[in-house]
């Protein structure tokens, strides 16, 4: 919990942090976004991330995205596996030490085999959901993928799964949030870089325009509890331009790609965006 006093930021080092777009899902209408019908015609396609915080030898990758067959299942485009987006960044999956899961959706914790060494940071309230219960109702399991549940649970049998209740310092500049509402037991990162402290909603907010018009996506646990969690995104983050969406592809357009050789494919949230609010959220 948030319970002792945050170092001052002048005593945190900064971390690099990326979204890493792997891949995405067109033909979408933008009724298909939010739960109440909305005369915007904006933010229709889908695109899939995972997310890297590194500072020097430390690496934090930020859920694990979904391979092929995922993809095949449910007609989405897999650009590129989420292990080979992180070597593109010269991340090696195989030796990657903590991985933050936000929550265990089909999109956000498929190829847990790829990072064999990880120890797995999850909510409690996501685990238990996601294997009790709920379960037996065939629309609350949709959004999982049994193989991911499986792999999890022997990802917890063999002693690599490390759970939080609410908020936790994870490291200095880096913190896991509660923030449920889309999922039982969504967390969302709060990242220290150079423009300040940055927040990956994950699916707290698939859009932009969700939080901006309060209008959720359509995939919900809790409705009350994910309008609640808009407002406490605004109160993590130092202005709505600190804030990440998880699946708006607007991001690709806010920030700089991290190198030209991968425009399109990798930014840089830890650098200005390009866009204001305003635009984004339109
Ligand atoms: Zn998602």
């Amino acid at each position: 919990m948030a319970d002792s006093a945050p170092a001052p930021e002048t005593e945190i080092a900064p971390f690099e942090l990326y979204a890493l777009r792997y891949a995405t899902h067109g033909g979408r209408k933008a009724k298909d976004n939010f739960l109440y019908a909305d005369p915007h015609e904006s933010g229709a396609d889908l695109d899939y991330f995972i997310w890297l915080a590194r500072r020097g030898e430390e690496v934090f990758v930020i859920d694990t995205g979904f391979g092929q067959e995922a993809a095949d299942a449910r007609g989405r485009t897999l650009l590129r596996r989420p292990v080979d987006a992180l070597a593109l960044l010269g991340v090696d999956a195989s030796a990657v030490a903590q991985v933050v899961l936000t929550h265990l959706h089909y999109d956000h914790a498929g190829t847990l085999s790829d990072f064999p060494k990880a120890r797995f940071h999850l909510q409690v309230d996501e685990a238990g959901h996601a294997t009790g219960p709920c379960m037996c109702d065939a629309k609350a399991r949709a959004p999982f993928d049994v193989e991911n549940i499986v792999a999890y649970i022997r990802s917890l049998y063999d002693g690599r799964i490390e759970f939080h209740r609410g908020d936790v310092e994870l490291a200095s500049g880096l913190w896991l949030h509660a923030v449920p509402g889309h999922s039982a037991g969504l967390q969302a990162v709060r990242v220290f870089t150079e423009r300040g402290w940055v927040v990956l909603a994950s699916d707290a907010t698939h859009f932009y325009a969700n939080m901006e018009r309060r209008n959720p996506f359509p995939v919900l646990y809790d409705e009350a509890a994910l309008i609640r969690g808009y407002s406490r995104l605004l109160e993590l983050a130092p202005s709505p331009n600190h804030i990440v969406p998880g699946h708006d592809p607007a991001v690709m357009r806010a920030y700089p790609a991290s190198s030209t050789a991968l425009e399109g494919i990798v930014v840089r949230l830890d650098a200005e965006p390009l866009l204001s609010w305003e635009a984004l959220a339109r």
